[in-house]
C-alpha cells in the first residue's frame, strides 16, 4: 500500500430517479419517486468508491438540488486529501455540509467504500462484524386506505415478514381499525407504530390506550410526538406499557445525550442519512453506553445507502430492530452487486467495500 494510492483525485455525482412501487405516504408528506444522488469518489490508484444521498424533504427539508450543491462544494475540499483519514475527512465534510446531512452521508459512504476496496475488506468487516449471519428487516406499510393496507400486509406476510412497521399519526380511529383487522388476520406479527411526530401528547395517549384495548402486539411506538418534546416522550414511556423509540428527536451525538438524560426513549432509530456515517456510529456506541436499544433505519434509500447501514448495524450488533426495507419498496434497483434480500433476510456480500456499483457509473 502506498500513501499516494489513497489520495482523492475526483468526486462526481449523478442524479437518479427511482420510482416507488406505490406512493410512500407518512404523516408529514408523500413521495412517489426517490430523487436521489449517487456519488463516486475516485482515488489516485484508480479504485473508486460509491455512496448515496437520499434527501426526504417532507422529513428533513432537504432536496436534491441543495444536496447536489453541498456535495459539489464539500467534494472540492476533498480533492488531494487522503482517504486513509476517514474520521478527519468526516469532520471536514461536516463543516462544509451544515444542514445537508444527506450530502454528508453520500460522501462519507463513498470515501469509506473506496478505503475498504483498497484494503480489500467488506465494509461490514471494517465496522467490526458483531454479527455475520443474515439479519431480518422489518417492512413498512405507508399510510394507505384499508383495502391497500390489507393487500400490502398480506403480501409481506406471505413473503415471510413478521415485523411490520405501520405509519400512523393522521387519523387515529381509522388506524386503530386497520391494526385490529391486521392482527385479527395474522396472529404472529409484531408491530412498530411510527407517527413521525404526528400526535399531540393527548392524542398519543388515546392511541396507546386503543392499542391496549384491542390487544395489539406492539413492538414499540416510534416518535409519537414532536421531536423537541422529550418530556412528553418520557411521560408516555413512564405511564404506559409500550416501549418508545426516538427517531426525529435524535440527529446528533448531543441528541443521544439529551434523550438519555431525559429518559425519553427505550430505543433510538439511527439513520446515516440524517446524521452521517461517522456520527451515526458514535451515536450507536453512545446509546448502548446509555442503556438504550438500537434500531437502524433510513430515508427512502436504495441498496447503496442501505448497504452501509446494514454494514454498520452488523458491526455494532446484534441490534433490537432493523428497518432497512426501502429498496424493497422501489420498482427499480439501478445497482450492480452487493447484499441481497431473501424475503426479510439480508444476505451479506463478501466483495470489498459495499461491492455495489451504480449503473450510471458503469
Ligand atoms: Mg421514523
Amino acid at each position: 500500500l502506498h500513501g499516494s494510492d489513497l489520495i482523492i483525485d475526483d468526486v462526481t455525482a449523478c442524479k437518479v430517479d427511482i420510482p416507488l412501487k406505490r406512493a410512500f405516504t407518512i404523516s408529514r408528506g408523500s413521495m412517489a419517486v426517490a430523487e436521489n444522488l449517487y456519488i463516486k469518489v475516485t482515488l489516485h490508484s484508480g479504485i473508486a468508491g460509491y455512496g448515496e444521498s437520499a434527501p426526504f424533504s417532507a422529513v428533513t427539508g432537504e432536496d436534491r438540488e441543495g444536496t447536489l450543491e453541498a456535495v459539489t462544494r464539500a467534494g472540492q475540499s476533498l480533492i488531494g486529501r487522503s482517504a486513509a483519514g476517514f474520521r478527519h475527512l468526516s469532520r471536514l465534510i461536516a463543516e462544509t455540509t451544515e444542514n445537508a446531512p444527506a450530502a454528508r452521508c453520500g460522501l462519507e459512504t463513498a470515501i469509506l467504500d473506496a478505503f475498504c476496496r483498497v484494503a480489500g475488506i467488506p465494509m461490514w468487516m471494517y465496522f467490526g462484524a458483531g454479527v455475520t449471519n443474515p439479519q431480518k428487516t422489518a417492512v413498512t406499510i405507508p399510510i394507505v386506505d384499508e383495502r391497500a393496507f390489507l393487500e400490502l400486509a398480506s403480501g409481506w406476510y406471505e413473503a415471510g415478514f413478521r415485523i411490520l412497521k405501520i405509519k400512523v399519526g393522521r387519523d387515529c380511529d381509522r388506524e386503530i381499525e386497520h391494526i385490529e383487522t391486521l392482527t385479527g388476520t395474522f396472529s404472529d406479527v409484531s408491530l412498530i407504530l411510527d407517527a413521525n411526530q404526528g400526535f399531540g401528547e393527548e392524542e398519543a395517549v388515546g392511541f396507546i390506550k386503543s392499542l391496549e384495548r384491542i390487544g395489539a402486539p406492539v413492538r414499540f411506538i416510534e416518535q409519537p410526538v414532536p421531536k423537541d418534546d422529550l418530556e412528553a416522550m418520557a411521560r408516555l414511556r413512564r405511564d404506559h406499557p409500550f416501549l418508545i423509540c426516538a427517531d426525529e428527536s435524535i440527529a446528533s451525538r448531543e441528541d443521544v445525550g439529551e434523550v438519555c438524560k431525559s429518559a425519553a426513549a427505550d430505543i433510538i432509530n439511527i439513520k446515516i442519512m440524517k446524521s452521517g456515517v461517522a456520527e451515526s456510529f458514535d451515536m450507536a456506541i453512545l446509546a448502548l453506553a446509555g442503556g438504550l436499544n438500537l434500531m437502524f433505519g433510513g430515508m427512502v434509500e436504495s441498496r447503496l445507502a442501505m448497504g452501509c447501514s446494514l454494514a454498520m448495524a452488523c458491526g455494532v450488533g446484534p441490534v433490537h430492530t432493523l428497518d432497512l426495507d426501502t429498496p424493497l419498496l422501489m420498482a427499480e434497483d439501478p445497482l450492480d452487486g452487493g447484499f441481497r434480500y431473501e424475503g426479510p433476510e439480508m444476505i451479506l456480500s463478501y466483495d470489498a467495500g459495499l461491492g455495489i456499483t451504480p449503473v450510471c457509473f458503469r
